[in-house]
């Protein structure tokens, strides 16, 4: 009797797939991590963003990773035939809601006069961003703002400006450097300007409890009363408010002015840029962002004198918020 050898060789038999609508063809025993690991897939988790596109949860959403409809483990063994859907996870935007505004100052403030403004309020941060705003047509005016300051060097050089220009504007500034600058902010005063409260130590409000959002505005507010400033406006730093921030302003006398223009100043583009800016943003009823402080000044400071001249020459005049 002839006995043939035999040898237990296992062969690799294949593995056919459908993967994400795909053919794939892989060779031996196969789980869904090697075959994902074969495709490049890194699973990623989605987020959870606010309505200003900040982050608030970075794994919001699981990846998806289903064999046949069911939901499928990484170790799990494919088999020919296996429809296999992957997708990452997803970012979402909070659910929020839409306000329509349409009254005299509004407050939150975006423009001077009448205005029809769409706020959206993100209801899982309370971060409220401006969608859109559009001036209810009336007089042709602006209003300059510097923010940040007083920042000695360039406060003055501002000041300058305003004073030959025969234009007032208003001066968001920031409690600590009104502390350190006392005089510059009774010059800002003296010569006419608006003192407005941007708090003690310019935080992010919208991330910060009520308790210490009250401490910085309050705070910020008695020092420059005592400066002799009428306060009645407060601008939150770097636009970062909730409804509740725009409340507690409002309980300690102040309404909250953000603004309709930025010629983004604070990066220190050329002088140039910061003009072209503005004039492309203007409308009536336009407030206007600019910074004294917060660094070196001096294209913002060469590009006012200009900017004055080209408003008044389209037949703009100039207040202060009040
Ligand atoms: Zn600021």
């Amino acid at each position: 009797m002839v006995v043939a050898p035999t040898v237990a060789y296992d062969f690799p038999h294949p593995t056919n797939v459908s993967f994400n609508g795909r053919a794939v063809r892989m060779m031996g025993h196969v789980t869904m991590s090697n075959l994902l690991r074969r495709e490049h897939i890194h699973l990623k988790l989605g987020r959870l963003l606010d309505v200003s596109g900040g982050v608030i949860s970075s794994a919001e959403n699981l990846p998806v990773v289903k064999i046949n409809g069911v939901d499928a483990q990484s170790t799990t063994t494919l088999k020919s035939g296996d429809v296999i859907e992957f997708h990452n996870g997803q970012d979402v935007t909070e659910p929020s809601e839409t306000e329509y505004l349409r009254e005299g100052s509004g407050n939150p403030q975006f423009l001077l006069g009448t205005a029809a403004i769409t706020l959206k309020h993100g209801l899982d941060s309370g971060i409220t961003v401006p969608l859109t705003s559009k001036p209810v047509p009336g007089p042709k005016a602006v209003a300059l703002t510097f923010d940040d300051g007083p920042n000695p060097g360039y406060t003055e050089r501002v000041l300058d400006v305003l004073k030959s220009k025969h234009v007032h504007a208003t001066f968001f500034v920031v409690g600590r450097m009104a502390n350190a600058y006392p005089d510059l902010v009774k010059r800002e005063l003296k010569e006419g300007n608006l003192v407005g409260d941007h708090s003690w130590s310019h935080p992010m409000l919208a991330h910060r409890s009520d308790a210490s959002a009250r401490d910085e505005l309050q705070h910020t507010r008695d020092l420059l009363r005592k400066l002799g400033a009428t306060v009645t406006v407060f601008r939150p730093p770097y636009g970062s408010y909730t409804r509740s921030t725009v409340s507690i302003a409002s309980s300690l006398g102040l309404r909250t002015v953000v603004w309709s223009a930025d010629p983004s100043d604070y990066r220190r583009p050329p002088v140039g840029t910061i003009v072209a800016r503005v004039m492309s943003q203007v409308r009536p009823g336009t407030i206007i962002l600019m910074h004294d402080g917060g660094g070196d000044r001096s294209n913002t400071i060469a590009a006012l004198p200009i900017i004055i001249d080209n408003l008044r020459k389209q037949g703009y005049s100039f207040e202060t918020l009040s």
